[in-house]
């Protein structure tokens, strides 16, 4: 593909315009599609897969600027190369000082050549063997590169090949970007996870869906028992260090389609799509649990901190709301309180705890 203009349509045959007009209308949809989705990890994997479905290659990978306190290039997916290690390309490497001053796709020699000067981009060349790497730019800015083996017909890239690929990373860079504001908007840096604004619009429309759908839902809010006292003691920097210890004890502990947002300072809420409150309940056990046998590590000093669980489960003749039902669910969390801390206790005529 190359731009419309290098093109003289009248010495063009039927087929060669039907051609141009189908890999013009595929460059559009493409685009549609990338700058539609915000979630981080499925857009690149969109990316990965248009790579090898246009390029009709077996292994592609992507490295993305993760880490915002340097400009090193992180391996954050790929399809194919089967690494199971971590990966960076450092700021300082030849490669990446190279893309600082040019833009453009590098294919052939010239990639060993750059990753040959540094010890760990040479280790990474000898694994991925790439044929070709394109940059993604936004706003003058480096955010991540994308590796591509050979083709599987073992046919080298062509020039229209490089073209379609300047195009694709213009898309996939600003959709990057995108996703990476909207994370940034939505996420809550000490945590991870999301954020008490971005967690209501979520709960409200999930409950609309599990209505819809006829599906059941249950809402957990968890709080750090005596955390102030554990601020006091060992001060607020290891507070915040037991904080996200918490955070992701949670987020490892629930499963992917599942969200968890630090809804205040030491509070956390968690949608459990899909759940009733019999699964609620032991979700919320077991979490409980996995806090009260976690070892925190405050510098040296281990210390032992618990949490209390509100559990319920959304009922549409109650629930107009999602106030309702937080509501609801914080009356189990109170309870839990009440009753002792370090357990689970939920909003219902049966309510069962520890
Ligand atoms: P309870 O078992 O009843 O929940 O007691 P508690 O001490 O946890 O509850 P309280 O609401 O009295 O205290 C909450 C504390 O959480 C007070 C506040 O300083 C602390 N906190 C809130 N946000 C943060 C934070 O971001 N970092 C740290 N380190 N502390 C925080
Ligand atoms: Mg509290
Ligand atoms: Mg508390």
């Amino acid at each position: 593909m190359s731009e419309l203009k290098d093109y003289i349509l009248a010495d063009m045959s039927k087929e060669e315009l039907e051609r141009l007009v189908f890999d013009f209308q595929n460059l559009i949809e493409i685009g549609i599609s990338l700058s539609s989705n915000l979630e981080f990890s499925s857009l690149v994997e969109s990316i990965l897969y248009i790579c090898i479905g246009q390029m009709l290659v077996d292994k592609v990978a992507m490295f993305l600027h993760v880490n915002l306190d340097n400009e090193d290039l992180n391996l954050y997916m790929e399809r194919g190369f089967n690494i199971n290690q971590e990966w960076k390309i450092p700021e300082k490497s030849a490669m990446l000082q190279y893309f600082y001053k040019k833009s453009d796709i590098i294919v052939g020699d010239i990639i060993e050549e750059l990753m040959g000067e540094d010890e760990e981009t040479a280790e990474l060349f000898s694994i991925l063997k790439p044929e070709i790497v394109i940059p993604l730019f936004s706003k003058n800015a480096l955010n991540g590169l994308i590796f591509m083996s050979r083709k599987i017909m073992e046919t080298p890239y062509t020039a229209k090949d490089i073209l379609f690929l300047e195009k694709l990373s213009k898309f996939a860079s600003i959709a990057v970007e995108n996703s990476r504001l909207y994370r940034m908007a939505t996420i809550d840096r000490m945590t991870g996870l999301f954020i008490h604004h971005y967690f209501k619009e979520r709960l409200a429309e999930e409950l609309k869906r599990a209505e819809r759908n006829k599906k059941d839902l249950t809402l957990l809010m968890l709080d750090i028992d005596h955390f102030k006292r554990v601020n006091d003691t060992y001060g607020h920097l290891n507070g915040d260090t037991v904080l996200k210890i918490i955070a992701s004890i949670i987020h490892q502990n629930i499963r992917v389609f599942d969200m968890a947002s630090r809804y205040g300072g030491e509070e956390f809420a968690v949608i459990l799509t899909d759940t009733d409150e019999e699964l609620g309940l032991k979700i919320a056990e077991r979490l409980r649990a996995k806090v009260e046998e976690a070892d925190f590590d405050l510098n040296g000093t281990k210390i032992k901190v618990t949490i209390s669980i509100g559990v319920a489960q959304f009922n549409p003749e109650v629930d107009d709301s999602a106030d309702s039902i937080i509501a609801r669910a914080d009356m189990a969390l109170y309870q839990a309180k009440n009753t002792g801390r370090n357990r689970v206790c939920c909003n219902s005529k049966d309510c069962r705890s520890k």
